[in-house]
């Protein structure tokens, strides 16, 4: 059986530390789903063609990675798309209790899904997608933090 992993987030916008995350978990599974969680009561920065555009351009050259979108539970979207996994980053102690809650819960919804966590990289821990947001709407340099393609965009 293929191992497939879905790695659910927002991806608004993608940074370094998603990256990194998604390169290291190419080792560990056949297909990894990037499913950009799609929720109406969420007002996200970039558009959900933005974001697809900017993931598919990253991992243009990696058979194994899939961009999609999703709405609704991250299980049924598991259960649809044959994927026994979902990938999770943890940079924080703050992380693992959120993760903590929303792991258990999905399990008690499907216990055939198991969640895997990567922790961070180091140099990665400070950086999320809000920080990065803050930093651009206020003419910051987010070299650092994000993949050239979305650079070029802001
Ligand atoms: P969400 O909206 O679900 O928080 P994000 O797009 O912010 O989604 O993050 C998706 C996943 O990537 C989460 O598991 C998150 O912990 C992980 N992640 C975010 N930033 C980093 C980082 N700097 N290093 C490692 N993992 C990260």
């Amino acid at each position: 059986m293929e191992k497939i992993a879905v790695f659910p987030g927002s991806f608004d916008p993608v940074t370094l530390g998603h990256v990194s995350i998604i390169n290291r978990a190419i080792k560990l599974f056949d297909k990894i789903i990037i499913g950009i969680g799609v929720n109406s009561e969420k007002k996200s920065m970039y558009s959900l063609e933005q974001r697809k555009v900017w993931l598919n351009d990253i991992f243009k050259s990696e058979p194994k990675i899939i961009v999609d979108s999703y709405s609704g539970l991250t299980v049924d979207y598991c259960r649809n798309r044959n994927a026994n996994y979902i990938l999770r980053g943890l940079r924080t102690a703050a992380d693992f209790e959120f993760e903590r809650g929303i792991g258990q819960v999905n399990s008690m919804l499907d216990n055939n899904i198991e969640t895997v966590f990567l922790l961070t990289e180091a140099k990665y821990t400070p950086i999320s997608s809000s920080i990065v947001r803050d930093v651009l709407r206020n003419g910051g340099d987010v070299s650092g933090m994000v993949p050239s393609e979305v650079l070029l965009i802001n």
